[in-house]
Protein backbone atom coordinates (compact mmCIF):
# COMPACT_ATOMS: atom_id res chain seq x y z
CA UNK A 1 0.00 0.00 0.00
CA UNK A 2 1.33 3.34 -0.54
CA UNK A 3 0.72 6.28 1.72
CA UNK A 4 -2.29 9.00 1.46
CA UNK A 5 -1.95 11.79 -0.16
CA UNK A 6 -2.17 14.93 1.91
CA UNK A 7 -1.43 15.75 5.31
CA UNK A 8 -4.41 16.55 6.17
CA UNK A 9 -5.14 12.79 5.16
CA UNK A 10 -3.42 11.79 8.32
CA UNK A 11 -6.53 11.89 10.63
CA UNK A 12 -8.52 10.10 7.92
CA UNK A 13 -5.55 7.55 7.95
CA UNK A 14 -5.84 7.53 11.60
CA UNK A 15 -9.36 7.06 11.73
CA UNK A 16 -8.82 4.23 9.13
CA UNK A 17 -6.58 2.00 10.68
CA UNK A 18 -8.22 2.32 13.24
CA UNK A 19 -6.88 3.21 17.07
CA UNK A 20 -3.57 3.62 18.07
CA UNK A 21 -1.31 -0.03 18.27
CA UNK A 22 0.74 0.15 21.46
CA UNK A 23 3.13 -2.79 21.68
CA UNK A 24 3.51 -5.13 24.85
CA UNK A 25 5.67 -3.32 27.18
CA UNK A 26 5.09 0.12 26.28
CA UNK A 27 7.64 2.71 26.42
CA UNK A 28 7.52 6.58 25.78
CA UNK A 29 3.80 5.25 23.96
CA UNK A 30 2.04 4.67 27.42
CA UNK A 31 1.36 8.17 27.25
CA UNK A 32 -0.84 7.55 24.39
CA UNK A 33 -4.77 6.41 24.80
CA UNK A 34 -5.32 2.75 24.91
CA UNK A 35 -7.87 1.56 22.17
CA UNK A 36 -10.00 -0.98 23.14
CA UNK A 37 -10.80 -3.66 20.74
CA UNK A 38 -13.57 -6.10 20.34
CA UNK A 39 -14.10 -9.56 20.17
CA UNK A 40 -14.41 -9.23 16.48
CA UNK A 41 -10.74 -8.06 16.13
CA UNK A 42 -9.39 -10.88 18.37
CA UNK A 43 -11.38 -13.58 16.12
CA UNK A 44 -10.10 -12.05 13.28
CA UNK A 45 -6.21 -11.18 14.24
CA UNK A 46 -5.37 -13.81 16.54
CA UNK A 47 -4.38 -17.64 15.60
CA UNK A 48 -7.82 -18.80 17.41
CA UNK A 49 -7.64 -22.72 17.72
CA UNK A 50 -10.34 -23.10 14.76
CA UNK A 51 -7.18 -21.99 12.89
CA UNK A 52 -4.57 -23.22 14.64
CA UNK A 53 -5.01 -27.42 13.88
CA UNK A 54 -5.14 -26.92 9.56
CA UNK A 55 -2.54 -26.52 7.12
CA UNK A 56 -3.85 -24.26 4.33
CA UNK A 57 -2.37 -25.97 1.49
CA UNK A 58 -4.61 -24.21 -1.64
CA UNK A 59 -7.42 -22.17 -2.75
CA UNK A 60 -9.36 -22.32 -5.76
CA UNK A 61 -11.96 -18.98 -5.80
CA UNK A 62 -14.35 -19.76 -8.61
CA UNK A 63 -16.87 -16.73 -8.51
CA UNK A 64 -19.08 -14.94 -10.96
CA UNK A 65 -18.71 -11.23 -10.83
CA UNK A 66 -21.91 -8.78 -11.86
CA UNK A 67 -20.98 -5.21 -12.46
CA UNK A 68 -24.39 -4.53 -13.72
CA UNK A 69 -25.38 -5.05 -9.79
CA UNK A 70 -22.38 -5.11 -8.43
CA UNK A 71 -22.53 -8.11 -6.51
CA UNK A 72 -20.20 -11.58 -6.85
CA UNK A 73 -21.77 -14.77 -6.00
CA UNK A 74 -19.47 -18.33 -5.97
CA UNK A 75 -17.92 -21.03 -4.47
CA UNK A 76 -13.95 -21.39 -2.60
CA UNK A 77 -12.32 -24.73 -2.64
CA UNK A 78 -10.57 -24.82 0.51
CA UNK A 79 -7.83 -27.86 0.57
CA UNK A 80 -5.87 -27.97 4.21
CA UNK A 81 -3.89 -30.79 5.67
CA UNK A 82 -4.85 -31.97 9.20
CA UNK A 83 -1.58 -31.07 11.67
CA UNK A 84 -4.13 -31.04 14.95
CA UNK A 85 -6.73 -33.18 16.64
CA UNK A 86 -9.81 -31.03 15.97
CA UNK A 87 -13.32 -30.59 13.92
CA UNK A 88 -13.73 -26.94 14.36
CA UNK A 89 -12.94 -24.98 11.38
CA UNK A 90 -12.81 -20.93 10.99
CA UNK A 91 -13.41 -19.72 7.97
CA UNK A 92 -13.86 -15.82 7.50
CA UNK A 93 -16.33 -13.99 5.72
CA UNK A 94 -18.03 -10.26 6.31
CA UNK A 95 -21.63 -9.14 5.97
CA UNK A 96 -22.81 -8.10 3.72
CA UNK A 97 -21.62 -11.32 1.66
CA UNK A 98 -23.47 -14.06 3.19
CA UNK A 99 -21.73 -17.85 3.30
CA UNK A 100 -24.56 -20.04 1.84
CA UNK A 101 -23.23 -23.44 2.78
CA UNK A 102 -20.07 -25.39 3.67
CA UNK A 103 -19.66 -29.20 1.68
CA UNK A 104 -16.84 -32.08 2.43
CA UNK A 105 -17.19 -35.10 0.45
CA UNK A 106 -20.62 -33.77 -1.07
CA UNK A 107 -22.26 -33.35 2.47
CA UNK A 108 -23.28 -30.27 3.78
CA UNK A 109 -21.78 -29.07 7.30
CA UNK A 110 -23.07 -27.58 9.88
CA UNK A 111 -22.25 -23.96 9.80
CA UNK A 112 -22.36 -21.58 12.83
CA UNK A 113 -21.50 -17.39 12.35
CA UNK A 114 -20.44 -15.22 14.77
CA UNK A 115 -19.99 -11.63 12.78
CA UNK A 116 -17.25 -12.13 10.49
CA UNK A 117 -16.16 -15.33 11.87
CA UNK A 118 -18.19 -18.53 10.40
CA UNK A 119 -17.37 -22.16 12.65
CA UNK A 120 -17.90 -25.09 10.57
CA UNK A 121 -18.69 -28.44 12.36
CA UNK A 122 -16.37 -31.04 10.45
CA UNK A 123 -16.83 -34.72 10.83
CA UNK A 124 -13.83 -36.34 12.53
CA UNK A 125 -10.13 -35.01 10.77
CA UNK A 126 -7.20 -37.63 10.68
CA UNK A 127 -4.18 -35.67 11.45
CA UNK A 128 -1.88 -35.60 8.27
CA UNK A 129 -4.41 -36.09 5.91
CA UNK A 130 -4.99 -33.46 3.50
CA UNK A 131 -8.60 -33.00 2.98
CA UNK A 132 -11.14 -29.86 1.69
CA UNK A 133 -14.08 -28.49 1.75
CA UNK A 134 -16.26 -26.15 -0.56
CA UNK A 135 -18.04 -23.00 0.59
CA UNK A 136 -20.25 -21.44 -1.10
CA UNK A 137 -21.13 -18.00 -0.67
CA UNK A 138 -22.90 -14.87 -2.30
CA UNK A 139 -23.63 -10.71 -2.00
CA UNK A 140 -22.67 -7.70 -2.82
CA UNK A 141 -19.16 -6.76 -1.01
CA UNK A 142 -18.54 -3.62 1.05
CA UNK A 143 -17.57 -0.82 -1.53
CA UNK A 144 -14.78 1.01 -0.51
CA UNK A 145 -15.12 4.76 0.52
CA UNK A 146 -11.50 5.60 -0.26
CA UNK A 147 -9.43 2.66 -2.09
CA UNK A 148 -7.02 1.47 -1.71
CA UNK A 149 -7.04 2.71 1.99
CA UNK A 150 -10.49 1.66 2.75
CA UNK A 151 -11.12 -1.90 1.47
CA UNK A 152 -13.88 -2.79 -0.80
CA UNK A 153 -15.22 -2.92 -4.18
CA UNK A 154 -14.43 -0.03 -6.50
CA UNK A 155 -17.10 -0.02 -9.25
CA UNK A 156 -16.48 2.63 -12.00
CA UNK A 157 -16.56 3.27 -15.90
CA UNK A 158 -13.94 3.86 -18.25
CA UNK A 159 -14.85 6.65 -20.52
CA UNK A 160 -16.80 4.54 -23.22
CA UNK A 161 -19.20 3.66 -20.56
CA UNK A 162 -17.68 0.09 -19.71
CA UNK A 163 -17.38 -0.95 -16.08
CA UNK A 164 -14.18 -0.42 -14.69
CA UNK A 165 -13.93 -2.35 -11.08
CA UNK A 166 -11.17 -3.72 -9.15
CA UNK A 167 -10.87 -5.21 -5.42
CA UNK A 168 -8.73 -3.86 -2.42
CA UNK A 169 -8.95 -4.97 0.70
CA UNK A 170 -5.68 -5.08 3.30
CA UNK A 171 -6.23 -4.41 6.87
CA UNK A 172 -9.98 -4.54 6.25
CA UNK A 173 -9.57 -7.81 4.77
CA UNK A 174 -9.72 -10.21 1.93
CA UNK A 175 -12.89 -11.75 3.71
CA UNK A 176 -15.06 -8.66 3.06
CA UNK A 177 -15.20 -10.06 -0.68
CA UNK A 178 -14.66 -13.94 -0.31
CA UNK A 179 -14.16 -16.71 2.05
CA UNK A 180 -10.96 -17.18 3.24
CA UNK A 181 -9.09 -18.06 6.52
CA UNK A 182 -8.81 -14.61 6.48
CA UNK A 183 -5.26 -14.14 9.07
CA UNK A 184 -2.06 -13.52 7.70
CA UNK A 185 0.14 -16.01 8.85
CA UNK A 186 -0.61 -18.98 6.68
CA UNK A 187 -0.65 -18.97 2.99
CA UNK A 188 -1.86 -21.65 0.61
CA UNK A 189 1.19 -22.75 -1.72
CA UNK A 190 -0.89 -22.45 -4.76
CA UNK A 191 -4.25 -20.94 -6.02
CA UNK A 192 -6.37 -20.58 -8.89
CA UNK A 193 -8.46 -17.85 -9.50
CA UNK A 194 -11.60 -18.64 -11.98
CA UNK A 195 -13.51 -15.30 -12.48
CA UNK A 196 -17.10 -14.94 -14.95
CA UNK A 197 -17.69 -11.53 -15.91
CA UNK A 198 -20.07 -9.97 -18.56
CA UNK A 199 -19.35 -9.85 -22.91
CA UNK A 200 -16.81 -7.36 -24.10
CA UNK A 201 -15.37 -7.51 -20.14
CA UNK A 202 -11.94 -9.50 -19.13
CA UNK A 203 -10.98 -10.07 -15.54
CA UNK A 204 -7.10 -10.12 -14.57
CA UNK A 205 -5.87 -11.27 -11.82
CA UNK A 206 -2.79 -13.30 -10.22
CA UNK A 207 -0.31 -15.25 -12.02
CA UNK A 208 -0.97 -16.47 -15.28
CA UNK A 209 -3.54 -17.02 -17.54
CA UNK A 210 -4.26 -20.92 -18.02
CA UNK A 211 -7.69 -20.62 -19.79
CA UNK A 212 -10.48 -18.57 -20.97
CA UNK A 213 -13.76 -20.65 -21.19
CA UNK A 214 -16.69 -18.90 -23.56
CA UNK A 215 -20.39 -19.31 -22.43
CA UNK A 216 -23.26 -18.72 -24.46
CA UNK A 217 -24.41 -16.17 -22.89
CA UNK A 218 -21.43 -13.55 -24.29
CA UNK A 219 -20.24 -14.45 -21.02
CA UNK A 220 -16.17 -15.73 -20.29
CA UNK A 221 -14.33 -17.19 -17.16
CA UNK A 222 -10.87 -16.23 -17.21
CA UNK A 223 -8.62 -19.02 -15.06
CA UNK A 224 -5.28 -17.38 -13.37
CA UNK A 225 -3.37 -19.98 -11.89
CA UNK A 226 -0.74 -18.42 -9.06
CA UNK A 227 2.31 -21.06 -8.29
CA UNK A 228 3.51 -19.82 -5.48
CA UNK A 229 2.42 -18.88 -1.73
CA UNK A 230 0.42 -15.96 -1.99
CA UNK A 231 -0.97 -13.39 1.11
CA UNK A 232 -4.85 -13.35 1.23
CA UNK A 233 -4.83 -9.39 0.60
CA UNK A 234 -3.03 -9.81 -2.76
CA UNK A 235 -5.32 -11.88 -4.20
CA UNK A 236 -7.22 -9.37 -6.33
CA UNK A 237 -9.69 -9.06 -9.49
CA UNK A 238 -9.64 -6.26 -11.77
CA UNK A 239 -12.04 -6.17 -14.80
CA UNK A 240 -12.69 -3.79 -17.63
CA UNK A 241 -12.53 -3.66 -21.09
CA UNK A 242 -8.65 -3.88 -20.83
CA UNK A 243 -5.75 -4.47 -23.56
CA UNK A 244 -2.75 -5.90 -23.17
CA UNK A 245 0.92 -5.61 -24.27
CA UNK A 246 4.22 -7.08 -22.94
CA UNK A 247 7.95 -7.47 -22.88
CA UNK A 248 10.78 -10.08 -21.96
CA UNK A 249 12.82 -9.09 -18.99
CA UNK A 250 16.45 -10.66 -19.16
CA UNK A 251 16.53 -11.19 -15.48
CA UNK A 252 18.84 -13.17 -12.26
CA UNK A 253 17.12 -16.29 -12.86
CA UNK A 254 16.53 -15.70 -16.97
CA UNK A 255 13.98 -14.76 -19.11
CA UNK A 256 10.80 -13.04 -17.26
CA UNK A 257 7.61 -12.12 -18.60
CA UNK A 258 6.06 -8.67 -18.18
CA UNK A 259 2.69 -8.04 -18.94
CA UNK A 260 0.73 -4.85 -18.81
CA UNK A 261 -2.90 -4.50 -18.75
CA UNK A 262 -4.85 -0.75 -19.21
CA UNK A 263 -7.52 0.59 -20.39
CA UNK A 264 -8.03 1.05 -24.32
CA UNK A 265 -7.77 4.82 -23.77
CA UNK A 266 -4.38 4.90 -22.37
CA UNK A 267 -2.52 2.43 -24.26
CA UNK A 268 -0.17 5.14 -25.66
CA UNK A 269 0.88 6.54 -22.48
CA UNK A 270 0.97 3.41 -20.63
CA UNK A 271 3.64 1.89 -23.31
CA UNK A 272 5.63 5.27 -22.52
CA UNK A 273 5.24 5.34 -18.63
CA UNK A 274 5.82 1.82 -18.09
CA UNK A 275 9.74 1.96 -19.36
CA UNK A 276 10.05 2.46 -15.98
CA UNK A 277 9.42 -1.40 -14.88
CA UNK A 278 12.87 -2.62 -16.48
CA UNK A 279 14.42 0.44 -14.56
CA UNK A 280 12.37 -1.11 -11.91
CA UNK A 281 13.54 -4.51 -12.18
CA UNK A 282 17.35 -3.55 -12.18
CA UNK A 283 17.63 -1.68 -9.69
CA UNK A 284 15.64 -3.66 -7.70
CA UNK A 285 17.07 -7.42 -8.69
CA UNK A 286 20.44 -5.69 -7.86
CA UNK A 287 19.25 -4.90 -4.17
CA UNK A 288 17.21 -7.57 -3.28
CA UNK A 289 18.02 -10.56 -5.63
CA UNK A 290 15.83 -12.14 -8.18
CA UNK A 291 12.54 -11.00 -8.59
CA UNK A 292 10.58 -13.60 -6.12
CA UNK A 293 7.46 -14.86 -8.68
CA UNK A 294 9.37 -15.66 -12.15
CA UNK A 295 7.13 -18.83 -12.33
CA UNK A 296 3.93 -16.18 -12.43
CA UNK A 297 5.45 -13.26 -14.42
CA UNK A 298 5.72 -9.73 -13.49
CA UNK A 299 1.91 -7.59 -14.61
CA UNK A 300 1.11 -4.08 -14.11
CA UNK A 301 -3.00 -3.75 -13.72
CA UNK A 302 -4.75 -0.24 -14.61
CA UNK A 303 -7.22 0.18 -11.50
CA UNK A 304 -9.80 2.82 -10.50
CA UNK A 305 -7.78 3.88 -7.55
CA UNK A 306 -3.86 4.55 -6.81
CA UNK A 307 -2.21 1.36 -6.94
CA UNK A 308 -1.61 -1.94 -4.55
CA UNK A 309 1.01 -4.06 -4.10
CA UNK A 310 -1.34 -7.39 -5.44
CA UNK A 311 1.14 -10.42 -6.07
CA UNK A 312 2.15 -10.93 -9.96
CA UNK A 313 -0.67 -8.44 -10.44
CA UNK A 314 0.43 -5.17 -9.11
CA UNK A 315 -2.18 -2.38 -9.56
CA UNK A 316 -1.51 1.08 -11.46
CA UNK A 317 -3.67 4.03 -10.87
CA UNK A 318 -1.07 6.95 -10.98
CA UNK A 319 -2.49 8.62 -14.08
CA UNK A 320 0.91 8.15 -16.33
CA UNK A 321 2.27 10.49 -14.18
CA UNK A 322 5.99 10.54 -12.58
CA UNK A 323 6.08 11.16 -8.91
CA UNK A 324 3.15 10.87 -6.68
CA UNK A 325 0.68 11.62 -8.39
CA UNK A 326 2.79 14.55 -10.15
CA UNK A 327 4.11 14.82 -6.76
CA UNK A 328 7.58 14.43 -5.42
CA UNK A 329 7.09 13.55 -1.59
CA UNK A 330 10.92 13.72 -0.80
CA UNK A 331 10.66 17.40 -1.93
CA UNK A 332 14.52 16.35 -2.95
CA UNK A 333 13.34 16.57 -6.71
CA UNK A 334 14.47 12.79 -7.49
CA UNK A 335 10.72 12.12 -6.59
CA UNK A 336 9.91 13.29 -9.55
CA UNK A 337 12.32 11.13 -11.81
CA UNK A 338 10.20 7.65 -11.68
CA UNK A 339 6.26 6.90 -11.53
CA UNK A 340 5.94 6.64 -7.50
CA UNK A 341 3.17 3.67 -7.58
CA UNK A 342 5.59 1.61 -10.36
CA UNK A 343 8.30 1.67 -8.12
CA UNK A 344 6.71 1.30 -4.30
CA UNK A 345 4.36 -1.34 -5.67
CA UNK A 346 6.76 -3.58 -7.09
CA UNK A 347 9.08 -2.95 -4.52
CA UNK A 348 6.65 -5.12 -2.31
CA UNK A 349 6.60 -7.67 -4.34
CA UNK A 350 10.14 -8.19 -2.39
CA UNK A 351 8.57 -6.83 0.87
CA UNK A 352 5.28 -8.07 1.33
CA UNK A 353 5.15 -10.54 -1.22
CA UNK A 354 7.50 -12.41 -0.87
CA UNK A 355 8.43 -11.83 2.89
CA UNK A 356 4.84 -11.37 4.55
CA UNK A 357 4.33 -10.01 8.03
CA UNK A 358 2.28 -13.12 10.37
CA UNK A 359 0.61 -9.90 12.31
CA UNK A 360 -0.82 -6.52 10.93
CA UNK A 361 0.95 -5.12 13.76
CA UNK A 362 4.21 -5.79 12.16
CA UNK A 363 3.37 -3.92 8.79
CA UNK A 364 6.90 -2.07 9.13
CA UNK A 365 8.09 -5.04 7.27
CA UNK A 366 6.44 -4.46 4.39
CA UNK A 367 6.06 -0.75 4.10
CA UNK A 368 9.78 0.37 5.76
CA UNK A 369 11.68 -1.49 3.39
CA UNK A 370 9.27 -0.18 0.75
CA UNK A 371 9.35 2.75 1.08
CA UNK A 372 13.22 2.95 1.36
CA UNK A 373 12.86 0.55 -1.81
CA UNK A 374 12.55 4.15 -3.70
CA UNK A 375 15.37 5.67 -2.45
CA UNK A 376 17.75 2.06 -3.26
CA UNK A 377 15.97 2.76 -6.76
CA UNK A 378 17.35 6.23 -6.96
CA UNK A 379 20.40 5.22 -5.47
CA UNK A 380 21.19 2.67 -8.41
CA UNK A 381 20.51 5.09 -11.62
CA UNK A 382 21.22 8.59 -9.40
CA UNK A 383 23.95 7.55 -7.24
CA UNK A 384 24.08 7.31 -3.25
CA UNK A 385 24.65 10.71 -2.99
CA UNK A 386 21.22 11.09 -4.79
CA UNK A 387 19.38 8.13 -2.79
CA UNK A 388 20.55 9.77 0.18
CA UNK A 389 18.86 12.87 -0.66
CA UNK A 390 15.59 11.24 -1.82
CA UNK A 391 15.49 9.46 1.99
CA UNK A 392 16.09 11.88 4.09
CA UNK A 393 13.98 14.16 2.41
CA UNK A 394 11.25 12.30 3.21
CA UNK A 395 11.34 12.78 6.20
CA UNK A 396 9.06 15.60 6.17
CA UNK A 397 6.36 13.28 6.20
CA UNK A 398 7.59 11.89 9.28
CA UNK A 399 4.59 12.11 12.07
CA UNK A 400 5.71 10.84 15.38
CA UNK A 401 2.08 10.71 16.34
CA UNK A 402 2.48 6.89 17.51
CA UNK A 403 4.40 3.99 17.68
CA UNK A 404 5.16 2.45 14.42
CA UNK A 405 4.26 -1.16 15.52
CA UNK A 406 0.65 -1.94 16.41
CA UNK A 407 -1.42 -4.05 18.64
CA UNK A 408 -0.99 -7.85 18.32
CA UNK A 409 -3.94 -10.42 17.42
CA UNK A 410 -6.25 -7.75 16.77
CA UNK A 411 -5.67 -6.59 13.39
CA UNK A 412 -4.29 -3.74 14.42
CA UNK A 413 -1.81 -1.50 12.41
CA UNK A 414 0.28 1.21 14.04
CA UNK A 415 1.23 4.72 12.72
CA UNK A 416 1.79 5.72 9.08
CA UNK A 417 5.23 6.63 10.03
CA UNK A 418 6.30 3.08 8.97
CA UNK A 419 6.46 4.26 6.05
CA UNK A 420 9.35 7.18 5.91
CA UNK A 421 10.49 7.24 9.76
CA UNK A 422 10.69 3.14 8.86
CA UNK A 423 12.87 3.86 6.03
CA UNK A 424 14.97 6.67 7.26
CA UNK A 425 15.68 4.05 10.37
CA UNK A 426 17.06 1.36 7.48
CA UNK A 427 18.80 4.64 5.92
CA UNK A 428 20.18 4.89 9.66
CA UNK A 429 21.36 1.36 9.70
CA UNK A 430 22.95 1.15 6.62
CA UNK A 431 25.67 3.91 8.12
CA UNK A 432 26.59 0.99 10.37
CA UNK A 433 27.92 -1.07 7.63
CA UNK A 434 31.20 -0.70 6.77
CA UNK A 435 30.46 -0.94 2.82
CA UNK A 436 27.70 -1.21 0.41
CA UNK A 437 28.56 -5.20 -0.85
CA UNK A 438 27.78 -6.05 2.77
CA UNK A 439 24.41 -4.06 2.91
CA UNK A 440 22.86 -5.04 -0.59
CA UNK A 441 24.36 -8.83 0.83
CA UNK A 442 21.72 -8.09 3.60
CA UNK A 443 19.23 -7.23 1.86
CA UNK A 444 19.46 -9.92 -0.66
CA UNK A 445 19.84 -12.42 1.89
CA UNK A 446 16.61 -11.37 3.86
CA UNK A 447 14.51 -11.95 0.56
CA UNK A 448 16.59 -15.50 0.13
CA UNK A 449 16.57 -16.70 4.02
CA UNK A 450 13.13 -15.85 4.28
CA UNK A 451 11.88 -16.67 0.92
CA UNK A 452 7.87 -17.08 0.49
CA UNK A 453 7.59 -16.93 4.69
CA UNK A 454 5.40 -15.44 6.31
CA UNK A 455 7.77 -13.49 9.84
CA UNK A 456 7.82 -11.61 12.49
CA UNK A 457 9.52 -8.56 13.68
CA UNK A 458 11.75 -10.52 15.94
CA UNK A 459 13.22 -12.93 12.80
CA UNK A 460 13.66 -9.43 10.76
CA UNK A 461 14.61 -7.77 13.70
CA UNK A 462 17.75 -10.59 15.03
CA UNK A 463 18.58 -10.87 11.54
CA UNK A 464 19.57 -7.31 11.19
CA UNK A 465 21.51 -7.39 14.44
CA UNK A 466 23.39 -10.92 13.60
CA UNK A 467 24.20 -9.53 10.03
CA UNK A 468 25.32 -6.12 10.70
CA UNK A 469 26.79 -7.86 13.56
CA UNK A 470 25.37 -5.62 16.49
CA UNK A 471 22.74 -5.77 19.03
CA UNK A 472 20.12 -3.47 17.50
CA UNK A 473 17.27 -4.15 20.08
CA UNK A 474 17.23 -1.04 21.96
CA UNK A 475 17.73 0.57 18.03
CA UNK A 476 14.42 -0.96 17.08
CA UNK A 477 12.71 -0.50 20.37
CA UNK A 478 12.91 2.92 20.15
CA UNK A 479 12.20 3.55 16.83
CA UNK A 480 9.52 1.27 16.06
CA UNK A 481 8.13 1.33 19.71
CA UNK A 482 8.68 4.24 20.86
CA UNK A 483 7.55 8.27 19.20
CA UNK A 484 10.79 10.04 20.42
CA UNK A 485 13.34 11.00 17.73
CA UNK A 486 17.03 10.67 19.39
CA UNK A 487 18.65 13.90 20.10
CA UNK A 488 22.81 14.01 20.46
CA UNK A 489 23.46 16.37 23.48
CA UNK A 490 26.72 18.05 24.20
CA UNK A 491 28.11 20.29 26.34
CA UNK A 492 32.11 21.80 26.99
CA UNK A 493 32.96 21.02 30.41
CA UNK A 494 36.84 22.73 30.98
CA UNK A 495 37.89 21.29 27.83
CA UNK A 496 36.62 17.99 27.41
CA UNK A 497 33.23 17.83 25.92
CA UNK A 498 30.67 15.56 27.00
CA UNK A 499 28.27 13.74 24.84
CA UNK A 500 24.63 11.56 25.88
CA UNK A 501 21.81 10.57 23.94
CA UNK A 502 18.40 12.12 25.32
CA UNK A 503 15.10 11.86 24.36
CA UNK A 504 15.63 8.32 23.99
CA UNK A 505 14.41 5.18 25.96
CA UNK A 506 16.94 4.46 28.62
CA UNK A 507 18.79 1.75 26.72
CA UNK A 508 19.58 3.60 23.57
CA UNK A 509 23.19 3.16 22.22
CA UNK A 510 23.34 3.64 18.46
CA UNK A 511 26.86 4.79 17.54
CA UNK A 512 27.06 7.83 15.18
CA UNK A 513 29.15 9.60 12.87
CA UNK A 514 29.94 13.26 13.96
CA UNK A 515 31.79 16.01 12.70
CA UNK A 516 34.16 17.54 15.41
CA UNK A 517 35.73 20.70 14.75
CA UNK A 518 34.96 19.86 10.92
CA UNK A 519 36.86 16.11 11.59
CA UNK A 520 34.64 13.18 10.86
CA UNK A 521 34.57 10.88 14.07
CA UNK A 522 32.46 7.70 15.59
CA UNK A 523 30.81 7.97 19.10
CA UNK A 524 29.26 5.52 20.99
CA UNK A 525 26.83 7.37 22.84
CA UNK A 526 24.35 6.21 25.17
CA UNK A 527 22.03 8.24 27.72
CA UNK A 528 24.68 8.72 30.22
CA UNK A 529 26.88 11.64 29.88
CA UNK A 530 30.64 10.29 28.75
CA UNK A 531 33.61 12.74 27.72
CA UNK A 532 35.66 13.63 24.90
CA UNK A 533 39.28 15.11 25.58
CA UNK A 534 40.77 17.32 22.97
CA UNK A 535 37.76 19.87 22.92
CA UNK A 536 38.11 23.67 23.26
CA UNK A 537 36.07 25.92 23.66
CA UNK A 538 34.34 26.57 20.77
CA UNK A 539 34.10 22.94 19.56
CA UNK A 540 31.19 22.11 17.55
CA UNK A 541 29.27 18.46 17.04
CA UNK A 542 27.54 18.21 14.04
CA UNK A 543 26.25 14.67 13.57
CA UNK A 544 26.19 13.23 10.19
CA UNK A 545 22.98 14.04 7.91
CA UNK A 546 22.19 10.13 7.31
CA UNK A 547 20.94 9.54 11.03
CA UNK A 548 17.82 9.68 11.84
CA UNK A 549 18.94 11.88 15.00
CA UNK A 550 19.21 15.67 16.09
CA UNK A 551 22.14 17.72 17.79
CA UNK A 552 21.90 20.41 20.54
CA UNK A 553 24.38 22.29 22.04
CA UNK A 554 23.38 22.20 25.53
CA UNK A 555 25.37 25.56 27.96
CA UNK A 556 28.04 24.48 29.81
CA UNK A 557 27.25 24.33 33.85
ZN1 LIG B 1 3.39 0.28 0.41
Amino acid sequence: MNMMKTRKAIPILRSLLVAVGLCMGTLQASAQEVPTFTRQDTLRGSITPERAWWDLTYYHLNITVNPADSSIRGVNTIQYKVIGPQQRMQIDLQPPMRLEKVVQNGVALPVQQDGNAYFVQLPEQQTGTTNSVEVYYGGKPQVSVNPPWSGGLTWRHDSNGKPFAASSCQGDGASLWWPCKDHMYDEPDSMQISVTVPKGLMDVSNGRLRSVERHPDGSNTFNWFVRNPINNYGVNVNIADYVHFGEQYQGEKGPLDCDYYVLRENLEKAKKQFRDVPRMLKAFEHWFGPYPFYEDSYKLVEVPYLGMEHQSSVTYGNRYRNGYLGRDLSGSGWGNKFDFIIIHESGHEWFANNITYQDIADMWIHESFTAYSEALFVDYHYGKKAGADYVIGTRANIQNDRPIIGYYSVNNSGSGDMYYKGANMLHTLRQLVPDDEKWRSILRGLNKDFYHQTVTTAQIETYLSEHIGRNLTPVFDQYLRDVRIPRLEYRNEGGKLQYRWANTIATFDLPVKVRMDGKEKWLEPTTAWQQLPGASRKTTLETDRNFLVSTAPLKAR
